[in-house]
């Protein structure tokens, strides 16, 4: 099973597909076979960057003037066009991130084709508001775009992520300039690819490079006036500190160490699964809102634990490609040697036991790729790294707990604060729980994914301001202009 063939891709600005202007390429290669390269892309810098923030500002121009409505129409066609080629986007993104093309690639293309239909249908909701004052004093307000949106998304999820910058940014009459990220450029591309076809040139430039050379300067660029950022919160805080130089506003959703409480009453398979979807394991964990922290009633810990083991001792870890894989592969050297440290901190930590998983396997066809085990650790307290830190692979930790206060207590004390979990049948107990966590977005009995409709973003350093809906929409793309007419004589 060979991935696509190694190509040179050029980037889109201005409606162009160009190459840098160094003519330098980086590789992207397969997460699912050491060193192989799939591809390469544009190396862009600073001048990469002004070219296509001065396009997206001359474009403004006039998509600000296209009526909503014909915004939304156009991003339909678009949401159509991905469906047409969602095999074809699903297997680049398999193959450049690793994630599973049962279990995570194909969803994620599903997941696009949703946003931009919902950003389309919701594009005439941007009204403002009147004040009552008297009969010879009117007061309004109108939502207006920002202009040039800078936007830099990762690589876990990376066309599903370029969909939430670009659907609304649009939707709402901006231009965007979208950095994609170094180890997943292909799909987003593909996806621009769309976006050429139907919107006119220099509303969406798609530019590929590393984050210091091009990131940055898309961050201090005098011309964009909206800054939004998808990945880790080190990143996340030199984006803002970059936005509070020049005052733009900036939107941020950052990582998480989301916690899942188990009540005696959810022993059973269901939890089990709902549990193993929440820890987002057929993303080998790399998910922002995986619950990597379990909390399990100590009646239940030893019977739910068992239950578990052997669930994911049934999970295939294997080529992203193919249909029989579970899980596929992490994203790169880095990302796998990173896991690999904390697993080995864990299996020397006396206060941790090793349930399931640990170390990499070291021969045989996963040796090949940077794959990792499904891999649990009990906790005899959660004072160690491995329970605090976002980790970013398939490690799940748990904990056992006796007292609700304590435990709600326990889920809490993170730093982060983006999703949580909670899972019983007694609707007083869940609903309670999930009144006191401090998380942006909290699930019952569930442990899929986000919906457009509803919106997501993170509480503590998990980030600022909200994606997915109508409000995040208004929010992070529009801002108010109040206007005052006096009818006095
Ligand atoms: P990262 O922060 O290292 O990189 C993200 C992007 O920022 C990349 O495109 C990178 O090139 C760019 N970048 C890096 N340094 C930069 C700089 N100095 N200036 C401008 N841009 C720069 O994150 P990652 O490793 O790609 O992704 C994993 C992280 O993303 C995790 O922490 C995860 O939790 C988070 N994440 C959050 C969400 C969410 O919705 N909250 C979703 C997905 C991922």
């Amino acid at each position: 099973m060979k991935p696509v063939s190694v190509e040179q891709q050029l980037m889109l600005i201005n409606g162009e597909w160009r190459a840098s202007v160094s003519s330098e390429f980086f590789p992207i290669e397969s997460p699912a076979e050491r060193g192989s390269v799939i591809a390469e892309v544009p190396r862009s810098s600073a001048e990469d960057v002004d070219f296509a923030v001065k396009a997206a500002h001359t474009a403004f121009a006039s998509w600000r003037e296209v009526p909503a409505k014909e915004r939304g129409r156009l991003l339909w066609k678009i949401a159509d066009a991905v469906e047409e080629q969602a095999e074809d986007i699903a297997r680049t993104i398999a193959t450049e991130t690793g994630n599973a093309i049962r279990t995570q690639a194909r969803g994620e293309v599903k997941s696009v084709v949703e946003i931009f239909r919902y950003f389309a249908g919701v594009v005439s909701e941007i009204r403002g508001s009147t004040c009552p004052v008297d009969n010879n004093l009117m007061a309004y307000t109108q939502r207006e775009p920002y202009g040039v949106v800078g936007a830099i998304v990762p690589w876990n999820a990376p066309v599903q992520l370029s969909s939430l910058k670009i659907a609304p940014a649009v939707a709402a009459g901006n231009t965007i300039v979208l950095k994609t990220a170094e180890d997943a450029p292909l799909g987003v591309l593909k996806l621009a690819r769309i976006c050429a076809q139907y919107l006119p040139a220099g509303v969406v430039n798609v530019i590929t490079g590393y984050g210091q050379e091009c990131g940055e300067a898309l961050t201090s660029h005098p011309l964009v006036n909206k800054l939004t950022f998808t990945g880790s919160t080190a990143v996340g805080k030199t984006i803002m500190r970059k936005a509070a130089e020049r005052i733009v506003p900036v939107s941020l959703e950052l990582g998480g160490k989301s916690p899942q409480i188990v009540f005696p009453d959810a022993n059973n398979d269901k939890v089990v699964e709902g549990i193993i979807s929440a820890m987002r394991f057929a993303r080998q964990g790399q998910s922002c809102s995986a619950g990597t922290r379990l909390f399990l009633h100590e009646s239940i810990f030893h019977s739910f634990v068992e239950k578990l083991v052997n669930r994911l001792a049934e999970l295939k870890v294997g080529h992203p490609l193919a249909e029989e894989s579970d899980m596929g592969s992490l994203i790169n050297k880095k990302q796998f040697d990173k896991v690999t440290r904390f697993i080995e901190e864990g299996m020397n930590d006396e206060n941790l036991e090793l349930l399931i998983g640990g170390l990499p396997p070291e021969e045989g066809p996963l040796a090949e790729g940077y794959y990792h085990q499904p891999t649990l650790f009990a906790c005899k307290n959660d004072n160690t790294r491995l329970a605090k830190e976002e980790i970013f692979g398939p490690v799940l930790l748990i904990m056992s707990w006796s007292d609700e206060e304590e435990v709600i207590k326990a889920a809490n004390d993170s730093s982060y604060g983006l999703a949580a979990f909670v899972w019983t049948n007694d609707t007083k107990k869940a609903l309670r729980t999930a009144g006191k966590i401090e998380s942006g977005w909290i699930q019952v009995n569930r442990g899929g994914a986000q919906m457009p409709g509803l919106s997501y973003g993170g509480y503590k350093q998990s980030g600022i301001g909200r994606e997915f809906s109508l409000e995040g929409m208004l929010d992070s793309y529009t801002q108010v202009k109040s206007i005052m007419i006096d009818f006095n004589d």
